[in-house]
Parts: C-alpha cells; sequence; structure tokens
C-alpha cells in the first residue's frame, strides 16, 4: 500500500521534487503536494471538501471539456477517499483505481487472505483476474464508463483514463 504518490488533500499526482509539500522543518511532505501543504501546515486550512471539489472540479472542467457539474462532482468522489477528507488512509485498488472502502472490495491472495493492493474484480486467488491486460486494453476497457459518466467524448475519456491509470502501481512500470 502507499505505493501510489497522489497528494492527500487535492489528488494531484506527485512525480518530481518540487510536487511535495514540504514539513515544519523543511523535509518533503510524505502525503501532501507543494499547493496543499507548507511548512508542516495546510495552506488552507478551512477549506471544506466541496470547496476543494469546486477549485479541482473547475480544472478538471477545463482540461477534459467535461460540464462543470459533474466535474465537480466526481472530485468530490475523488477526493473523498483522500487521507484529509476521509479521516484516515483509504486504499485504492493498484490496478483500476476503486477505492477500498469496505471488506468486500479487497481482492484475495493465493492463501485467501485480502489483497492489500488489489480489488475483488481485479485480483483473485494471487492473480489478476485478466492477467493480459495491457495498458491500452485497460484504456479502452475504462474509458466508456468514465464518457458517459461524465458526459464526455469518448477521446476526452480516453486521454483522461491514460493519465490516470499512470498513476497506479499496476501500469506506472
Ligand atoms: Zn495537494
Ligand atoms: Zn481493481
Amino acid at each position: 500500500m502507499g505505493s501510489r504518490i497522489i497528494c492527500q488533500s487535492c489528488g494531484m499526482p506527485m512525480d518530481s521534487e518540487e510536487d511535495f509539500g514540504t514539513e515544519a522543518g523543511g523535509a518533503p511532505s510524505g502525503d501532501y503536494c507543494t499547493h496543499c501543504y507548507q511548512g508542516g501546515a495546510f495552506t488552507a486550512p478551512e477549506i471544506t471538501i466541496d470547496e476543494m471539489a469546486k477549485i479541482c472540479g473547475g480544472i478538471m472542467s477545463r482540461l477534459y471539456d467535461i460540464p462543470r457539474a459533474m466535474a465537480e462532482e466526481f472530485s468530490k468522489e475523488q477526493l473523498s477517499s483522500l487521507r484529509r477528507w476521509a479521516g484516515r488512509e483509504v486504499a485504492i485498488c493498484g490496478s483500476c483505481g476503486m477505492p477500498l472502502l469496505r471488506d468486500e472490495d479487497f481482492g484475495t491472495e493465493a492463501d485467501g487472505a485480502p489483497s492489500a493492493e488489489y480489488c475483488t474484480h481485479c485480483y483473485q486467488d494471487g492473480r489478476f483476474t485478466e492477467p493480459d491486460l495491457t495498458e491500452e486494453e485497460a484504456i479502452l476497457k475504462y474509458a466508456p464508463m468514465v464518457a458517459s459518466n461524465l458526459g464526455i467524448p469518448p477521446l476526452r475519456a480516453e486521454e483522461m483514463v491514460r493519465q490516470y491509470l499512470l498513476t497506479l502501481p499496476r501500469w506506472r512500470g
């Protein structure tokens, strides 16, 4: 768990050093991005999840041409699995990104124990349910769902899913 490094406040992927926020002593934060967290404190300590969803949704709406209200709703859903808003670290499936909120959401290892990294749809008995799925196939598999959820053209959805999958351990390579 925790191999996917996204800001636990806004969901921004943190790829390079300057993306990370800072702790009080100046060390990089392991959880939060530079926009959200500076010197060991949130830059906007009073912000609510709805306000954050408006900001993130606004960016998404511009980036991907998604109707504003839909983008905000989608953002709020994504934000609600992050530590700042969930109050705990919610694991997400490292293959499809589904939040692992309930026991039955987790996949299983070969010995029947719950998987720490993957959901029940992607991972059963210690193996991927679709072991040969390539990144391109995954994009084509998930994009239609995203397109219809967000009311955006399929090509936009593919672009969005591609960006998103790159943040997940299975596809990050
Ligand atoms: Zn952030
Ligand atoms: Zn999954």
